[in-house]
């Protein structure tokens, strides 16, 4: 009698805290995340995403999920006058320079015309908004670390404009709702992030490099490899978000999230290849325009305000990645065996970089 009491005492509490919770671009590598974090507290999630760089496959395992809802939409076109949201996270955003480059002006649109629209139905919710800027904000920086304090050194006409002057947007467009209408802000900037569920074409530095150690492919470096990037597993960077979401709403960021632990590309690659015991050799290509030559996150605010830390080592997040990556490439064999043998199959997942 007492215990069904006490069950009944815990669940009552947990549906008042429960939240209702957005996150547009839930179905891509961030937001599945997210939404599995989520999920897990006890949130109802509704995830929005056009599918463009997201994949069903991320959010399957949601499916039966009665906290769980999907809606196939673009945040430029999204409405919802019905339903109440207490807080929005808005991932949704090509994030690899090879997907955003495709179509520049619907990233700019993306990140102008979607971010004011959700920022107006935070509004009329009086919801929370995250927003996942970048440490693309930052251009080719000519600081080093990046503290959020350092204003940046973007080309506003180069191939990457798109995505760093589409996301500096978006941060002044939260502040503006911050300051005129009174809207509860987080603005994140996120430095390279890698894990499970990145999609193996997106073209990023590490899925390209595991997917070619695996498969004996020449590893493709562009440049001469010298040029330095810092790497956060996944875990850690979700772990963040959500301290962060539950802050105080006068901790409005801008915070860098990342992992401090420089590396260059080369070296990147010689871990990879020794990881995966691979035959590949390294192949170097044109450095693409404006690819910034280092990249390093300060945290002391991350520190100070949320006592936020990383706490993956790149080895033991690089092993969970590989282990993911292959466990993909023995489901696609398995696949082209079964479409070969005449069956249909849900979704195509081709490794062709
Ligand atoms: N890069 C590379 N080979 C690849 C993909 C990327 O050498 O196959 C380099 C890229 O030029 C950049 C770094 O790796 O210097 C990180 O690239 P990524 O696209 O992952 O993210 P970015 O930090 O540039 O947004």
């Amino acid at each position: 009698m007492f215990r069904v009491l006490f069950c009944l005492v815990l669940l009552i509490a947990q549906s008042v805290e429960a939240k209702r919770v957005l996150v547009a671009g839930g179905a891509g590598f961030l937001g599945s995340h997210l939404c599995e974090r989520l999920l897990e507290r006890g949130d109802e999630v509704v995830c929005l995403d056009n599918l463009m760089t997201g994949s069903l496959r991320n959010i399957k395992s949601h499916k039966e999920n009665p906290n769980f809802s999907f809606i196939d939409c673009d945040i430029c076109e999204f409405t919802d006058s019905y339903h109440h949201y207490d807080e929005i996270y808005n991932l949704a955003c090509p994030a690899s320079p090879k997907k955003y480059q495709k179509d520049p002006l619907h990233t700019l649109r993306t990140n102008f015309i979607g971010t004011m629209n959700l920022l107006e139905i935070a509004k009329r919710n009086r919801a929370k908004f995250f927003q996942t800027s970048t440490s693309e904000v930052y251009g080719n920086p000519t600081q080093h670390p990046q503290p959020e304090s350092y204003f940046g050194h973007v080309n506003p006409i180069g191939i990457r404009a798109c995505y760093d002057e589409g996301k500096r947007v978006a941060e002044t467009l939260c502040f503006e709702y911050y300051r005129q209408h009174g809207v509860a802000i987080k603005v994140v900037r996120i430095f390279n992030t890698y894990g499970p569920n990145m999609s193996p074409t997106d073209g990023r530095v590490v899925s390209n490099f595991i997917i070619q150690a695996l498969t004996n492919q020449p590893i493709t470096i562009y440049g001469d490899g010298s040029q330095t990037r810092s790497f956060c597993f996944v875990d850690d960077l979700i772990d963040g978000f959500l301290t962060f979401m539950d802050s105080d709403d006068n901790v409005t960021g801008p915070i860098n999230l990342g992992n401090p632990m420089e590396v260059t590309v080369g070296e990147l690659a010689e871990k990879i290849v020794a990881m995966t015991a691979s035959r590949s050799v390294v192949h170097y290509l044109p450095l693409p325009q404006d690819d910034p030559v280092r990249r390093k996150p300060d945290l002391t605010t991350a520190q100070m305000s949320l006592g936020w830390n990383p706490y993956t080592s790149l080895t033991d997040g690089l092993g969970k990645t590989i282990h993911y990556f292959r466990e993909q490439l023995r489901l696609q064999e398995k696949d082209k065996k079964r479409s070969l043998l005449g069956s249909c199959h849900e979704d195509n997942l081709s490794f062709t970089l």
